[in-house]
């Protein structure tokens, strides 16, 4: 450990870990971020690698070249699996080598989330979630080949089948989702196929809630709901599913045959609190202090998906700007305790609001006491989501890709990949795709 300056390890450089960091680049410590991933994945656009309009790389940037230039820190690509609290170390797996400790003084814990069946595990494999890379590309696949699969079989009674496509969860990863796909099959694949008609293809999109958007204003929901009504989605509200099989999904003892189910449910966090032995809430988030630390720990930070901090008698919610402003804070903390100086008041998130796209330019966006749908919105949707891209090589490339796709209709990566790696690269970020079906690395 360096003599003369602190060291920060951060574990997970998403959207919180890399705000932290980036804001620890004028500060007198050393500091190593742990990822296992390499790249930092802007995860509000995954829906557009899943239903082609990006490709992978236009939505995430080594983390390693976002952090390039600042000196004083160090990033590696590992997987944390414990810390011990007492000698302050974190153990993490690397390439090659399992439980290497790494001594810090001051530790911030960023490690997100992942999905949650509701205790339903067994749904897994035939409705995979959209939390990583691997995991887009996969549904990417998936949608894909069911469109081709569609066009090989003779049985036109089949067809149906193959061409009905579930959602499962109604917030804004599902609607927008559901809205990119209605736009995929009904314009894009229009034209391509001759034994099939892609625009006959079935979207159903299932919420045990009363309306979609249930965290946006009624009025918005409602609007949403319209549109992807417009859009032809089949919006089925008020059931939660049954069960999820390689048939299909049981809805309110209805079965729908697909052969395409895609989770957008639910997220559980990251096991972080375990690792602690801190106090979490209901969902597994570790409870921190106002200031973002955990209780009886002031040298540990947990931040983003992975905590739990009431505002207004109200949990913050899983979004980026919570942990993007959560990341800034905590290293301002650290930053002033090193200097010797006064204590910041508690965090405060300042909300900027939410949006949520649905189809071709159509989002619906809440901020204060505005709310809008409509092609403004999605304007305004559009600009904030160039503007946090990581870099502005990305902001560029996806900025020409969606006014291409606008004019055109096409779509930016529309391709079938298989990729043979070998099983144990699966370790660090380098999943399998092809033959496990979804990201080996989750949950
Ligand atoms: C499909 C989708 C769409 C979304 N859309 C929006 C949106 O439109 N607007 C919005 O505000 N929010 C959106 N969110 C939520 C937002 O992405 C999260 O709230 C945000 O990413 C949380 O930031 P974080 O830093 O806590 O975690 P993350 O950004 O998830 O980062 C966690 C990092 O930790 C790493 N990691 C995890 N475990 C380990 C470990 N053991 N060792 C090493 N590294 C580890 C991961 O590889 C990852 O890089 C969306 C999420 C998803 C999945």
């Amino acid at each position: 450990m360096s003599e003369a300056m602190p060291r920060v390890v951060i574990v997970g450089s998403g959207f919180g870990g890399l705000a932290a960091g980036k804001a620890l680049r004028e500060s007198e410590v050393e500091v190593i971020v742990i990822d296992r991933q390499n790249h930092h994945l802007f995860q509000p656009l995954l829906y557009q690698v899943a239903t082609s309009v990006l490709n992978p790389g236009q939505i995430a940037s080594p983390i390693r070249e976002i952090l390039g230039k600042q000196r004083n820190t160090t990033v590696l690509l590992a997987e944390a699996t414990g810390v011990d609290t007492d000698r302050r170390r974190v153990f993490v797996d690397s390439v090659d080598r399992a439980s290497i400790p790494l001594d810090y003084d001051y530790l911030i814990l960023a490690t997100g989330a992942s999905h949650s069946y509701f205790g339903h595990d067994e749904f897994a494999p035939f409705a995979p979630g959209l939390k990583s890379l691997a995991d887009a590309v996969s549904i990417r696949n998936r949608i894909l080949q069911a469109f081709e699969q569609a066009e090989a079989e003779e049985d036109p009674k089949r067809h149906r089948d193959l061409l009905t496509f579930v959602l499962v969860g109604g917030g804004p990863t599902g609607v927008e989702m559901a809205g990119a796909l209605a736009v995929l099959v009904r314009s894009t694949l229009e034209s391509e196929f001759r034994r099939i008609d892609p625009a006959s293809a079935r979207i159903v999109l299932v919420d045990a809630g009363k309306r979609v958007l249930g965290t946006f204003p009624e009025a918005l929901g409602a609007a949403a709901m319209r549109r992807l009504e417009k859009l032809g989605v089949e919006v089925r509200l008020g059931h939660s599913v049954d069960h999820i099989d390689a048939d299909g999904v049981g809805v309110a003892g209805e079965h729908i045959a697909s052969k395409t189910v895609v989770w957008t449910a639910g997220v559980s966090p990251s096991p972080a609190g375990r690792w602690l032995g801190a106090e979490m809430d209901h969902a597994g988030r570790v409870r921190v202090q106002p200031d973002l630390t955990v209780r009886g720990h002031p040298e540990i930070f947990v931040i983003g998906d992975t905590a739990s901090l009431d505002q207004h008698d109200k949990p913050l919610p899983g979004v980026a700007q919570v942990a993007m402003q959560q990341g800034r804070y905590a290293a301002k903390v650290i930053h002033r305790r090193i200097r010797g100086q006064a204590a910041l008041p508690p965090f405060r998130y300042f909300d900027k609001g939410s949006m949520a796209v649905v189809g071709k330019g159509f989002a619906v966006l809440h901020t204060g006491r505005i709310r809008l749908s409509g092609f403004v919105a999605w304007m305004a949707w559009a600009a904030v989501h160039l503007e946090f891209l990581a870099q502005s090589s990305l902001r560029v490339s996806v900025f020409l890709q969606w006014v291409w796709t606008y004019l055109t209709g096409q779509r930016g990566s529309r391709l079938i990949v298989n990729y043979h790696e070998p099983k144990s690269s699966a370790k660090l970020g380098i999943p399998d795709v092809a033959s496990k079906g979804r990201d080996a690395r989750i949950g």
